[in-house]
């Protein structure tokens, strides 16, 4: 059979073209996945070696089900291919090349916690306040900084940059970031920037490595190319330089990384940097009704920096998109959950086909205690991994320390947990003797007796034995028979059975979860090694999803809308529609954030298949306190006629795009809740949104204080048009201008960008 028959010509274009670089920049559900997971299936069928492709995804997720997708059609062979997230594929590579850049093959991965707990610990040995160093700014200057390829020597050298931060009157971060880097190397451990900033260093000063890898991989695939970064970027870039058999598919109208450091303009480039690129354009959404996609265009076409494209669908029409209102949150979790079981009984469907999206993790609670409540199965994507929880983590702790005993931050967890009179001033004396002997932390532990007294030389000498013994263990046995060994003479077992509290046994059953899981593992046929090395391995890479035991459960999910990217569901639920939630409040300050607060509601809006709700509150406990919130600007942004408002509009809607703004906020004062009628959109009743006016070269608004009636002028995005009326005092003079493609609009002159031609 032949299986290419399930694409449409572009997209089977796409696919044939398998020799030099591709480039696909299309709409949500157009297809660029299912491009992507055909052209392995194909190159596979047409004999390359799946050890030979190398597929980059967003998530673990979207790796593997496109393995299992290829399976069907090529068989056992797809399990060889090379796929995953970036980070998953460059920490397996750098467990092969790590001694060459000075790291060990066991190097800890750090996760998140580790990170900061690292930093708070630098900020006190350095005296900096941590108000003014606030943790997660300081992780997230460091973070930006890997993935712009500048490490702490050039970074500290480089005068912009310090010159930003003294004058932010953050002078010290210089220091921290390269304080944060020595110690993350004294632990033989990389945090996850370090996956991509390590492995540009390892491409960059070993040829040979280079030269391997770019022979390996004969064919590289970047699926949601739009929210690479700079290190991920390069690392494609040098991987790919000498076959250039390389495909990128994306879309920059859902770029919604960008404060994680992605960059649409590798998108932009990559027609420089191949200027032989063949592109592929794909215009038809095959996911969802012309209702949803129509709602869609609406949406982006308010953002100003957006590549040109036509979205359409040929779906049916689909029903229109549900509006609601709700008094409060919890209010809010009940209307949901009622409309799932009702919609499921209705249109027989299951609970999976139901997806409820937010823009904040903190939403979630009144959504689950509401669907609790009902009775509704549901579960949550992207919530704490079952591996971030506390005892997981002490457990881990050891693991870490066994293999690789510099594990600095596994060291603080556990040397006193459980307890055994390892007190905080015996650790502090421990990290200074390590500083003051150009240490490591276990090397001062293994020889305790020389750096530290008595009695808490003696427990730690213990603690250090233990350890040891733990290594020797390791060295001989299953993953399972060390786990467990240590489990016990670790004293974590016996600890949390003796907790008889609700939470400790929850806790001790979690552990044995944990144990059953490496049990699992220890029996599993398909691999050579089966060593608790090799489970630990990428334990940090892993989120709450790829635990899924049952991912074929009958259960709603809920997750964020940045989870979602890629994913589609019959019924969507986007909930908290409202202003400072979603746009979210730290995205008011600039164009470009609040654009991408919009490309994140295209996200949301395009998961939907045949059906989707939006629904906000009209007030909501945050942070503690009951707020009055006001429904999002999103809302007035959506094509009307796709709407269905289960309230009645209090006035209609008048003016213009301009007015807009202006109307609403005046409307919310006088009448506090009220959701307008959105305004009458720039949208034909077609599917295919008109295209947007391209202004002239050069366009620059002009003084338009002495504008006259009979003038012509140009408008930044309604095009040409004519003065026909102007009335009012300034500054606030309207002016009625008719435009040749839109017809008659009513502007605020001090806000219309218009030139006078
Ligand atoms: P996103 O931008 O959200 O990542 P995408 O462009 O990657 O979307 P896909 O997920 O590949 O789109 O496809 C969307 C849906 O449309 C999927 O269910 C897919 O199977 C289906 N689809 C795509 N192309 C076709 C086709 N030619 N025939 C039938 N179904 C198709
Ligand atoms: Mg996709």
């Amino acid at each position: 059979m032949d299986f290419l028959a399930g694409l449409n010509p572009s997209q089977r274009a796409a696919v044939e073209q398998t020799q030099g670089p591709v480039m696909i920049v299309a709409g949500a559900g157009s297809g660029k996945t299912r491009v992507i997971t055909y052209r392995v299936a194909h190159l596979i069928q047409k004999g390359v070696d799946p050890f030979n492709i190398l597929v980059l995804t967003f998530t673990n997720k979207a790796a593997k089900e496109m393995r299992e997708r290829i399976m069907k059609v090529v068989g056992q062979e797809a399990k060889n291919i090379w796929m995953g997230t970036f980070h998953s594929v460059f920490a397996r590579i750098l467990r092969v090349e790590a001694e060459l850049i000075g790291y060990p093959r066991n190097f800890t991965i750090y996760d998140t916690d580790d990170t900061k707990s690292l930093l708070r610990a630098i900020l006190k040995e350095l005296n900096l306040d941590d108000k003014l160093y606030n943790v997660n700014h300081v992780y997230g200057r460091i973070s930006s900084a890997k993935n712009n390829l500048i490490s702490p020597q050039e970074y500290n050298k480089n005068e912009a940059i310090m010159a930003e931060d003294i004058a932010n009157g953050r002078g010290q971060l210089g220091q921290i970031y390269m304080t944060y880097a020595q110690r993350c190397y004294r632990a033989g451990a990389m945090d996850f920037d370090d996956l991509l900033f390590k492995t540009n260093v390892l491409l960059n000063k070993h040829p040979d490595v280079l030269y391997k890898y770019q022979h390996q991989f004969k064919y590289l695939m970047v699926d949601e190319y739009q929210d690479t970064n700079f290190s991920q970027y390069l690392i494609v870039k040098r991987l790919a330089a000498v076959n250039e058999n390389i495909c990128v598919v994306g879309d920059d109208a859902q770029s919604i990384y960008a404060f994680r450091g992605a960059n649409i303009q590798n998108i932009l480039n990559f027609q420089k940097d191949y200027p032989d690129v063949k592109v592929y354009k794909l215009e038809q959404n095959y996911r969802s009704t012309k209702m949803i996609v129509n709602a869609a265009n609406s949406i982006i076409a308010n953002n100003k920096n957006q590549l040109e494209k036509n979205v359409f669908s040929d779906n049916e029409d689909g029903e229109k998109i549900k509006v609601t209102r709700a008094f409060s949150d919890n209010e809010e979790g009940k209307i949901v959950a009622e409309a799932i079981l009702q919609e499921k009984s209705l249109k027989t469907l299951n609970f999976k086909d139901f997806a409820i999206l937010y823009r904040t993790n903190a939403q979630s609670r009144s959504m689950e205690e509401a669907l609790r409540k009902l009775g509704v199965p549901y579960k949550l994507y992207g919530g704490t991994s079952f591996y971030q929880r506390k005892e997981i983590k002490d457990l881990i702790g050891y693991f870490r320390l066994t293999f690789n005993p510099n594990d600095e931050e596994a060291l603080k967890r556990v040397i006193n947990y459980p307890r055994r009179g390892i007190g905080d001033t015996t650790v502090d004396r421990i990290m200074v003797a390590a500083d003051q002997n150009q240490l490591r932390l276990w090397d001062v532990v293994a020889n305790a007796q020389m750096f530290l007294d008595g009695r808490s030389a003696g427990s730690v000498t213990n603690f250090g034995i233990m350890i040891q013994s733990f290594q020797a263990m390791a060295k001989t046995n299953t993953a399972f028979d060390t786990a467990m060994y240590i489990a016990q003479h670790s004293g974590i077992l016996k600890d949390l059975y003796e907790d008889k509290s609700v939470e400790g046994l929850a806790r001790y059953e979690n552990i044995q979860e944990l144990l059953n899981g490496i049990k699992e593992f220890s029996e599993r046929e398909d691999l050579e090694e089966k060593g608790l090395d090799v489970f630990m391995q990428d334990i940090a890479l892993l989120t709450n999803d790829d635990n899924d035991k049952d991912p074929n459960a009958d259960t709603v999910s809920l997750m964020t809308i940045h989870a979602s990217k890629g994913l589609e569901f019959p019924v969507v639920f986007i909930v908290g529609l409202e202003e400072n939630l979603f746009p979210s409040q730290l995205s008011l300050n600039s164009r470009s954030e609040l654009e991408e607060e919009r490309r994140l509601f295209y996200v949301a809006v395009t998961r939907a298949e045949k059906k989707l709700h939006l629904s906000y509150a009209t007030s909501r406990y945050r942070w503690g306190t009951l707020n009055n919130c006001e429904p999002s600007r999103f809302l007035d942004e959506l094509n009307p006629s796709c709407l269905d408002l289960d309230f009645k509009p209090r006035s209609s809607a008048v003016g213009s795009e301009d007015f807009q703004s202006e109307r609403v906020s005046w409307q919310r004062k006088e009448t506090g809740d009220v959701f307008s009628k959105p305004k009458p959109k720039v949208v034909k009743t077609t599917s295919i949104l008109p295209k947007a006016h391209k202004p002239t070269e050069g366009f620059a608004p002009s003084d338009t204080s002495n504008l006259q009636v009979g003038m012509e002028v140009e408008h930044e995005r309604f095009g040409f048009g004519k003065v026909i009326n102007l009335e009012g005092n300034k500054p606030d003079i309207k002016a009625t201008i008719f435009f040749k493609e839109l017809g008659q609009k009513q502007l605020l002159l001090k806000f219309a960008k218009l030139r006078i031609v």
